[in-house]
């Protein structure tokens, strides 16, 4: 996989999950989310950065008149454990009152973030709000939280690509893969 035009690659320790086997559950979840808000007023939220690949090529999955808005939270900072502080970046453009309301996620991990972000946008008074998310690391959990779509388990380790960073690196990986520890050492190291 490593090539001298793409060096982002050797960073990679293990493939988790290939660009087929995502490509193929984004399809099915897309295809659930259709069946199971016919006839309803549906709006995503894409929590930024990390769902933005993710979203984009669910909503091409899902065929109902949707609208599709962002938002940006602050979970991590520089490294990989979560820091536990939730910020809310950026806020969603339109009020979502009334609407039935789909978060989509990159990755849930201890669940603090999606906790805050569920509370903060329950006290909107959405009709109906649910959650998908493309990653789960159950084991890791701190609070009780449970997507309701999701895409897959994974083991607790990290995992960068397919929108998910570290450092703001790796999103445009086309996989889910586990970095090097020594790549994080060493970038901890230098900061
Ligand atoms: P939580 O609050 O559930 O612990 O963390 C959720 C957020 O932490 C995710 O939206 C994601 O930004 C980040 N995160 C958790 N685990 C990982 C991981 O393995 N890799 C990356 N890149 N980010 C992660």
């Amino acid at each position: 996989m490593s090539s001298r035009f793409w060096p982002i690659h050797e960073d990679v320790a293990e493939i988790l999950l290939t660009q087929e086997q995502i490509a193929v559950k984004v399809a099915e979840l897309g295809k659930q989310i259709s069946q199971d808000y016919e006839g309803k007023d549906l709006g995503l939220i894409c929590i930024l950065k990390g769902a933005s690949i993710f979203a984009a090529d669910l909503v091409r999955h899902i065929e109902l008149p949707i609208s599709l808005d962002f938002m940006a939270i602050s979970s991590y900072g520089m490294g990989t454990k979560t820091s536990g502080v939730v910020r809310i970046l950026k806020d969603l453009d339109h009020p979502i009152q009334g609407r039935h309301i789909l978060v989509v996620e990159d990755i849930v991990d201890t669940g603090l973030t999606l906790k805050y972000l569920l509370e903060s946008l329950r006290s909107r008074q959405p009709a109906s709000l649910h959650v998908c998310t493309l990653l789960d690391k159950p084991s890791r959990r701190r609070v009780e939280i449970e997507p309701d779509y999701n895409g897959f388990h994974i083991p607790d380790k990290f995992v960068v690509g397919y929108g998910l960073d570290f450092d703001e690196r790796y999103r445009n990986l086309p996989y889910i893969g586990v970095l090097k520890p020594e790549v994080y050492q060493r970038e901890l190291a230098g900061k």
